[in-house]
């Protein structure tokens, strides 16, 4: 069996990140996919659930785990911290299952850094005003919260270009179709399907 694969998945605030990664995750029969839950220390969103999200905790705990080496990457995102457990990831991917982390820009780059096999995804949002539409729809946050979100889409869109594949969300349904297209391509990549049908290969290649 060859190792999962690690994915890295970026995008301003409403793109429809999580979106996509549900979607993907929800029409994927035999469970060869999951999605890493980070740690934070932003506080709770309405209709958010501990250990589901967020693993969510203090500032000192995640201090802690910083010093027990407990991340894989971790970084200050917009004035909270937040971190990738390293032993979760390492443990799915050894069981041939492939792993979806929703991270920023920093954390790609320090992922890419120590596991250069990994493939990552920008989705972008097909334009700032689609961008701002689908902030407010939320009905979540007020003017200057909006305002300060699209500033941060801006900086997150900045780094767009250090990724292996972009897929810009204007159609839902074409941009899930992208999304799988890519894991699908990197399935049948040459090494992943050698060590898939190995024996099936030894066969082939058996003299009469
Ligand atoms: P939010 O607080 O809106 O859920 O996420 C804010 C930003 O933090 C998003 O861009 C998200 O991708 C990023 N983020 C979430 N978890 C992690 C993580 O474990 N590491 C890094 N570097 N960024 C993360």
């Amino acid at each position: 069996m060859s190792k999962g694969t690690l994915y890295i998945v970026s995008a301003p605030s409403g793109a429809g990140k999580s979106s996509l990664i549900n979607a993907l995750l929800e029409t994927n029969p035999i469970y060869d996919m999951k999605v890493s839950v980070s740690h934070t220390t932003r506080g709770m969103r309405p209709g958010e659930e501990h250990g589901v999200h967020y693993n969510f905790v203090s500032v000192e705990e995640f201090q802690e785990l910083v010093e027990q080496g407990a991340f894989l990457e971790h970084a200050e995102v917009f004035g909270n911290y937040y971190g990738t457990s390293r032993p979760w990831i390492e443990q799915q991917l050894n069981k041939g299952i492939d792993v979806f982390l929703d991270i920023d820009w920093q954390g790609a780059r320090q992922i890419r850094k120590q596991m250069p096999q990994a493939k990552s995804l920008f989705i972008l949002p097909p334009s700032k005003e689609e961008l701002e539409r689908r902030l407010n729809a939320r009905g979540q946050d007020s003017d200057a919260v909006i305002a300060r979100r699209m500033e941060e889409a801006r900086s997150e869109i900045s780094h767009y270009n250090e990724y292996d594949y972009v897929i810009v969300n204007d159609d839902f349904d074409v941009a899930l179709m992208d999304f799988k297209a890519i894991i699908r391509a990197e399935r049948l990549k040459q090494d992943k399907q050698a060590a898939k049908y190995n024996s099936m290969l030894n066969a082939l290649l058996a003299e009469q």
